[in-house]
């Protein structure tokens, strides 16, 4: 089922947190709502499942008006951050819930509800725990139950708000990839809002970045991460250094020195010159296009960050750069940074 939102505004008092906002959803897809909190996400989210409505716009599921039915008519299933099972309920109850509850005429038997309740916790690959009750699961098998629930009703769109928020970083890994694969086996369409971009990137098929209320970008995880269309999408999806310049006639200014480097994109005056921590060659002195003093260095991972003061016009200023473990780098040396890609903004 295709989603479709068109100049969605919505205020709360003065507050806006959505501002025209319109987006296309094709059926099957993964998409998330990536920004940093307050921008938007969870409010979009709730206007298309049906728990909020919008000053103006409209919101259409395969061409249809979707704001003229309730919640509970839009065969909309939801997960949210703070699992909402009940906790008085086995598992087994609690993914039977929705179709229990269904009107008499649709009701399935009671032989269909046992069926599809064990087909459902086979897919979620936790039939095993079919008797407990939620107080004797783990946080990443709760939500992965809450998923089962949500799947109960056949929904033709799935929302996730934040679903594996209040995990911890190991399990997240798992249920990232677990979602991924289940995505692929049941195709239904889907929206999940999370401010994590590792999170976004690496589960989504498409990425739609919010911030204050507006979309920035719609596009794949390599456009918004390889392509980012503004300051604040280079800000907010990777780690990056940001440094003030001034462009003119193509020649890059940082201070009083003029960069060799290229400006590509036709941006002129004031800028930011953005560059990842990680796109940044180190070599000695001179080597480089800007030149700094190691200040301090920390083992990362399977990187070192170090920090590095840029003499800049008189100015110190402190960057961060991620580089290989085997590079050797200490506090005190010089060295020459070259970066192997940049990207340049308009503004300050
Ligand atoms: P988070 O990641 O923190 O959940 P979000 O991007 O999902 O953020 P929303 O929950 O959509 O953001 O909120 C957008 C803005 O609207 C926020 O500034 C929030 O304070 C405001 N807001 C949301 N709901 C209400 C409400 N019921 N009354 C007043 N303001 C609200």
């Amino acid at each position: 089922m295709t989603i479709e939102v068109n100049n969605l505004v919505k205020q709360f008092g003065a507050f806006k947190a959505l501002d025209h906002v319109s987006l296309k959803v094709e059926t099957g897809e993964l998409l998330a709502l990536l920004g940093p909190s307050g921008s938007g996400k969870t409010t979009l989210l709730r206007i298309i499942a049906g728990l909020d409505w919008p000053d103006s716009g409209s919101v259409h599921f395969d061409g249809q008006d979707a704001l003229s039915r309730g919640a509970g008519e839009r065969n909309v299933g939801f997960v949210f951050q703070h699992y909402a099972l009940f906790r008085h309920m086995s598992v087994f109850e609690n993914v039977a819930f929705g179709l229990r509850v269904q009107p008499r005429a649709t009701r399935p038997s009671e032989d269909k509800i046992r069926s599809r309740v064990k087909e459902l916790l086979d897919l979620v690959q936790l039939d095993w725990l079919a008797d407990r009750y939620p107080s004797q699961l783990s946080g990443g098998q709760r939500q992965r139950i809450a998923l089962a629930r949500a799947l109960a009703i056949e929904p033709r769109i799935l929302l996730l708000d934040e679903p594996f928020g209040a995990l911890d970083a190991k399990v997240r890994k798992e249920l990232r990839r677990w979602l991924r694969q289940l995505h692929d086996e049941i195709h239904v369409t889907s929206i999940f809002v999370t401010h994590d971009q590792e999170e976004a990137l690496e589960v989504a098929n498409r990425v739609v970045v919010m911030d204050k209320g507006k979309i920035e970008q719609v596009g794949s995880p390599d456009e918004v991460y390889d392509h980012p269309a503004s300051a604040f999408v280079h800000g907010f999806i990777g780690e990056s250094i940001v440094l003030p310049v001034d462009v003119q006639d193509g020649r890059i200014r940082l201070g009083d020195r003029v960069l060799d480097l290229q400006s590509t994109n036709g941006v002129s005056g004031p800028s930011k010159l953005f560059i990842r921590r990680h796109d940044v060659a180190i070599g000695p002195a001179g080597s480089g296009v800007l030149e700094g003093d190691v200040k301090h260095v920390r083992a990362f991972g399977p990187t070192q960050r170090a920090d590095i003061a840029l003499h800049v016009g008189g100015n110190e200023t402190l960057i961060e750069i991620d580089a290989p473990r085997d590079r050797d780098l200490k506090p005190g040396d010089i060295v020459g940074l070259r970066p192997r890609r940049f990207r340049l903004f308009a503004g300050v």
